[in-house]
């Protein structure tokens, strides 16, 4: 047993939901925790939500697009896995700096308070990283002063790489047999050729988490259908759960549904009996009311074939032969809640900009779409594919919304194209152009002198202003605001004033009126040509659509 003196020990009311996934991933882990935290929010406690990675990056920041999806940032500027950004959307609040942790984030600090003596001479082993994710537990708790921290745990039961996360979950049951509740995601598949729903691979799941020596509460058994009362019963029998804790989750069409479902079965009233936390009604009227107006917005497109069609041009969407749309999970959310709000349905596309590339004539397939959004991205591969898309949004007045790289791009397309200077660029993509209208800022180009790459971008929430009379300020209906960031570059001053002579208005800056945060054309000029230099999609939530993505779409439908 670790020396838990020091550690914060929860108080008797401070408790703990551990959500661990079984059989595989890719199944609603993070939908399951989020619309656990939704519910027990809506009966009054105070829910924090935390994830934990177990990769060794320090953070998301580093990381391919294509490797774990959307790198998502928070107000703070941490960079963060894309479930942070489904917490924020169920929660419809920013989360904390605490409220996430990779095993890098863990072994780091570790082994940097060894290396300054921070254990006084003692033999340092996995028990120290084992306490060191209890210690961190207990301060996401903490930090954010609530009733009760649901827990996700990154990977599935059987992976080695989570195996200190479920360990240090097992301590704290140990400490707090009362205060902690363990729920498997788990997954029942319908074997085509079988056609019958199959409980083994839960089982050994169960069988693997036990040999762990922890005990799973509850199960969440997700499947394509609901899971009948005789599944239900072999798996309570086989995995020592009680058959009322088998909790069916089959498809849905939406995510958002998820919480209403789960409140069916009263999960919210279950779990807090096991918490042993007084019962309280739940009172998801919000909630609710956002989910009809996905179903009307559905019904209203079935009847009268009402939806737009946007398509969103990125560059991160290989992933062997499919789709990876998980890249821009965020982008893609924002849209609907926008759409959700004025009664349509959006129908997305994803194109990928390497496709204009290679066939230049098929930028005319863009006519077809109602919109274009360009959204964030690195480096040079598919560049000129968006910058002519970009072109084509701007001649053929297809209302564009460019975020961070896609307001960037504009700008680029902008000049080369109205302007005639034809060679201008970002120094991202050509150091040497004669026209680096997006330039490094320049601390960060010391940073990436020295090598220094992570979580060194200007990252996070910062303030702007708003200029009066433009289609930003309408859009928010304010001067100041505040938005989150993550970009190396920025649009040069140098070359400011020329551009907005040649029509190309900067309505958002920021307070010092030195960074450029957002560009137009007026209205006379093109429907909706905008773009900004941060992402707002990161603040978009159900229950509070981004007022940009609002406008955007609001131009789309004439309104
Ligand atoms: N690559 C650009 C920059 O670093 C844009 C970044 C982004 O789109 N997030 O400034």
């Amino acid at each position: 047993m670790p020396n838990n003196k020091k550690t914060n020990k929860p108080t008797d009311k401070h408790k703990y939901i551990f959500v661990i996934g079984g059989v595989m991933s890719g199944v609603g882990k993070g939908i399951t925790t989020s619309s656990i935290g939704t519910i027990l929010e809506s009966k009054g406690y105070k829910i924090n939500i935390m994830k934990v990675d177990p990769y060794l990056n320090v953070d998301a920041g580093t990381m391919n697009p294509t490797e774990h999806g959307e790198v998502f940032v928070m107000d703070s500027g941490l960079e963060t896995d894309q479930d942070m950004g489904n917490y924020e959307r169920f929660l419809n609040r920013s989360l904390k700096k605490e409220d996430y942790m990779t095993s890098g984030m863990v072994y780091k600090y570790v082994i940097d308070k060894e290396r300054a003596l921070g254990f006084g001479g003692k033999c340092i082993d996995a028990d120290n990283i084992r306490d060191e994710i209890v210690t961190r537990y207990e301060s996401s708790a903490k930090t954010n002063k609530s009733d009760i921290t649901v827990v996700e745990i990154g990977g599935t039961v059987g992976d080695y790489q989570n195996i200190m996360f479920i360990e240090a979950a097992r301590v704290m049951k140990l400490r707090h047999p009362k205060d902690v509740v363990f729920i498997m995601v788990s997954y029942m598949p319908i074997p085509n050729k079988i056609g019958e729903m199959k409980s083994k691979p839960t089982q050994n799941a169960i069988r693997q988490l036990n040999s762990y020596g922890v005990h799973a509460d509850f199960i969440v058994a997700r499947s394509e259908l609901p899971v009948d009362k005789k599944r239900k019963e072999k798996i309570a029998f086989s995995c020592n759960v009680p058959v009322e804790n088998i909790i069916s989750a089959p498809d849905i069409d939406s995510i958002y549904d998820v919480p209403i479902n789960f409140e069916k079965d009263q999960l919210g009233e279950m779990l807090t009996r096991e918490l042993s936390l007084p019962h309280r009604k739940t009172n998801m009227k919000g909630w609710r009311d956002f989910v009809s107006k996905v179903k009307t917005a559905s019904e209203n497109a079935e009847k009268d074939k009402k939806y737009i069609k946007i398509a969103v041009v990125g560059k991160y969407f290989d992933s062997g032969d499919f789709v990876f749309s998980d890249a821009y999970v965020s982008v893609i959310e924002a849209i609907k809640f926008s759409a959700y709000k004025l009664g349509v349905k959006v129908k997305l596309s994803w194109l990928n900009s390497k496709d204009f590339e290679k066939d230049p004539k098929s930028i005319k397939d863009l006519k077809h779409y109602d919109g274009i959004i360009v959204p964030g991205g690195f480096g040079n591969n598919g560049i000129e594919g968006l910058i002519k898309t970009i072109e084509y949004a701007r001649v053929n007045k297809i209302p564009y919304f460019g975020l961070c790289y896609g307001m960037q791009l504009m700008v680029i397309e902008y000049v080369r194209n109205v302007l005639g200077w034809k060679d201008a660029n970002t120094s991202e993509i050509n150091p040497n152009s004669e026209h680096l209208v997006i330039d490094i800022m320049p601390d960060q180009k010391i940073k990436l002198d020295n090598g220094h790459y992570g979580a060194s971008m200007r990252l996070g929430s910062y303030p702007a202003v708003v200029g009066k009379g433009t289609i930003a300020h309408k859009a928010y209906g304010k001067s100041e605001i505040n938005e989150r960031h993550r970009h190396r570059y920025e649009v040069n001053p140098m070359y400011i004033d020329e551009i907005q002579k040649a029509g190309l208005l900067f309505s958002g800056k920021s307070p010092n009126g030195k960074l450029m945060e957002i560009a137009e054309l007026p209205k006379n000029v093109h429907p909706f040509f905008l773009g900004t230099q941060f992402h707002p999609e990161f603040l978009a939530r159900p229950l509070d659509p981004h007022p940009l993505f609002t406008e955007f779409i609001k131009t789309i439908l004439g309104l």
